[in-house]
């Protein structure tokens, strides 16, 4: 008997008849002999409204009663399936996260998964019960609750999977697998069968939502085969495993370009005329990390004049408000000049692994830009990505152009 962890994304819960439709799958599951865990989202848009309610009275949610407000989404979505499993003949026991003694570190809003000790959930499935667990919460050392990010139950899914040592994590949310880009900007974008652990990585860190960046993280750092597919039909979806591991006697297939992406939740701020001294860097970026902002690409210009330099990094939007405020104080600690903030901006990404034995995919994507009068502000690489910051409303043709020029889609 095998034991699966499958997750359904807000859409996928988004109504009691969808709802009763993820009860069928279980149960479909159950009767083919799996034992079953499932992760559940927020009813589609619930979580959009709580945060809205949140904004509407304070101007500084981000704290312990954010968290408390927010995670209360997934607490309806999992009694409704619980209900409905059990109404359709099965048996299932819904769990929030201190049931399962999820316990989370970091700040309120994007606390991250440091343990699960879930013998309950063990107790459970040899009971024959279906677990339904609420993604997206946490509990930290205080015993309050946390919440791990938009986009969290993923992350709940995989890390669960993770901790029961489940043979497959499937993600079940409404596209039938991962894309070659965003299937809603790019119309003939592909789906791909098979992606690499630090490909999906790249992807989720440069803006495809389909996956929360640290559940991908979870699933390289424990092997955890992650199958994302629809919710609504039956069909194969994709696989997110490691580069050499085996289906059906093959191993994936290398392509220098496997997915473009584009991020525009994503701000840049820029430090103008910092003094040119040992330990600039560190104290510009302590203060941030200090409050867990994520900073991204980061570029320090040569002096143009003698003694001073330009600093652009970017942050995510939600935080750029704190950082430029940051800043501030950091400018006037230095004696800079200034800082400049821009949220009208987008990161595009090109990643595939065979970056790493491939020379030319920069100078093309570059290239392609050109042609299309598309200014580059920023770029960073890695072995296997190239990223670019332009004007974000030039993101959704971008995407298109560099899709069609590495010849991603399917024929139209
Ligand atoms: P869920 O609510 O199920 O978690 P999300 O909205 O978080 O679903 O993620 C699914 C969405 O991710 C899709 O509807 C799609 O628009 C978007 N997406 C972005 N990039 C990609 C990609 N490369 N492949 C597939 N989907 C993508
Ligand atoms: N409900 C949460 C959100 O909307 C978590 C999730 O859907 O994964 O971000
Ligand atoms: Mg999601």
């Amino acid at each position: 008997m095998s034991l699966i962890v499958q997750k359904f994304g807000g859409t996928s819960v988004g109504s009691t008849d969808r709802i009763q439709n993820v009860a069928q799958r279980v149960l479909a599951a159950r009767r083919a002999g799996h034992q079953v865990v499932v992760v559940v989202s927020a009813m589609a848009g619930d979580t959009n409204r709580l945060v809205t309610l949140a904004q509407a009275v304070s101007s500084q949610p981000f704290g312990r009663e954010y968290d408390v407000l927010v995670a209360s989404g997934e607490q309806v979505s999992i009694a409704l399936l619980a209900l409905a499993i059990n109404e359709a003949g099965g048996k299932a026991r819904s769990f929030l996260a201190h049931q399962i003694r999820l316990r989370t570190e970091g700040v309120h809003a994007k606390a991250r998964v440091a343990s699960i000790e879930a013998p309950i959930l063990s107790d459970a499935l040899s009971q024959g019960e279906v677990c339904v667990v609420a993604g997206f919460q946490g509990m930290n050392e205080r015993g309050d609750i946390t919440t791990l990010g938009r986009g969290g139950s993923d992350t709940t899914a995989v890390a669960l999977a993770a901790a029961l040592e489940a043979d497959v994590c499937e993600i079940y949310t409404d596209v039938d697998g991962v894309y070659t880009a965003d299937p809603r900007i790019v119309g003939n974008a592909r789906k791909i069968e098979r992606i690499s652990y630090e490909e999906m990585l790249e992807l989720a860190s440069m803006g495809a939502k389909v996956l929360q960046t640290r559940s991908v993280e979870f699933a390289l750092k424990y092997l955890v085969p992650v199958h994302v597919r629809s919710s609504f039909d039956e069909s194969e979806g994709s696989w997110v495993v490691a580069e050499d591991y085996e289906m059906d006697g093959e191993v994936m297939e290398q392509v220098v370009v496997r997915a473009v992406t584009c991020d525009t939740n994503e701000a840049r701020i820029s430090l103008i005329g910092v003094p040119d001294q040992p330990g600039i860097a560190y104290k510009v970026f302590r203060p941030l990390s200090e409050r867990e902002i994520v900073v991204d690409m980061i570029i320090q210009n040569a002096s143009r004049e003698e003694g001073r330099t330009d600093l652009t990094f970017t942050v995510p939007k939600a935080d750029a408000t704190e950082a430029e405020g940051i800043m501030h104080d950091v400018v006037e600690a230095l004696g800079a000049r200034g800082v400049k903030a821009d949220a009208g901006v987008a990161k595009l990404s090109v990643v595939g692994v065979g970056m790493r034995t491939h020379s030319g995919v920069a100078t093309r994507a570059f290239e392609v830009l050109s042609a299309n009068g598309i200014n580059i502000q920023m770029i960073s690489t890695s072995e296997i990505k190239i990223s670019m910051v332009i004007a974000e409303r030039f993101s959704e043709l971008a995407v298109r152009c560099l899709h069609e020029a590495f010849e991603l889609g399917t024929d139209t």
